[in-house]
């Protein structure tokens, strides 16, 4: 397939498949980020799960192996998830706010995000996933409200326009610092779990 160099003006909705879209995201120049990191973390897991987790930007260990939560912080994602039942590859398909590597693992720039997030807008349109968690506040912040704070907003449902339940919660980066976060996104997951076996009807 030809990568299609993806223009300020390109509109991302006349891409109908994921492949395509990650082929034209693999090839994106639109922000600085591309020109320091090694590989664009497109995202990856199960697009018919109906449960997207979406966190903050690829680490060093996924730059490296142009795959999300490839690090230690994704080792404890997949704990979390195996202790409600939940396989990262069979129930979830898991993205960032943008693709590439912030240098030195800084949080994405405001300028960095606004030029990524269309990427994962189509994504999230293609892959029509019933609950979305959001991983820490650089995901709340921008795709719910740049002024939200994780810590009032992490274990609630919030609604999206097109009915999708978004949970937020605190990223799994963040638990590695701060262990007594632990219990509160063990809650959460467990209301994610739970909304999940009653979406897949089990
Ligand atoms: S971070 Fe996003 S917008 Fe910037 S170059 Fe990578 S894929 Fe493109």
């Amino acid at each position: 397939m030809n990568r299609v160099p993806y223009t300020e003006d390109h509109d991302l909705s006349q891409i109908k498949s994921l492949d395509e879209l990650k082929e034209m995201a693999l090839a994106c120049r639109r922000c600085n980020l591309r020109a320091e990191c090694t590989n664009v973390v497109f995202g990856e897991g199960n697009p018919t799960a109906g449960l997207m987790l979406i966190g903050e930007g690829p680490g060093a260990e996924e730059d490296r192996l142009g795959k999300p939560f490839a690090g230690k912080a994704g080792q404890l994602l997949d704990q979390i998830l195996g202790a409600v039942d939940l396989d990262r590859y069979e129930h979830t398909y898991i993205a960032n706010v943008v693709k590439c590597r912030p240098p030195g693992n800084r949080v994405p720039r405001p300028e960095e995000a606004r030029r990524c997030l269309p990427w994962l807008y189509r994504q999230i349109e293609l892959l029509s996933p019933a609950l979305i968690v959001l991983l820490g506040s650089t995901a709340l912040q921008n795709l719910v409200d740049p002024q939200a704070r994780i810590t009032k907003m992490r274990g609630q449902w919030l609604h999206s326009k097109s009915g999708i339940k978004i949970m937020p919660t605190y990223h799994p980066a963040a638990l590695l610092r701060d262990p007594g976060k632990k219990r509160p996104v063990w809650e959460d997951f467990q209301m994610i779990r739970d909304e999940y076996l009653k979406i897949n009807n089990r």
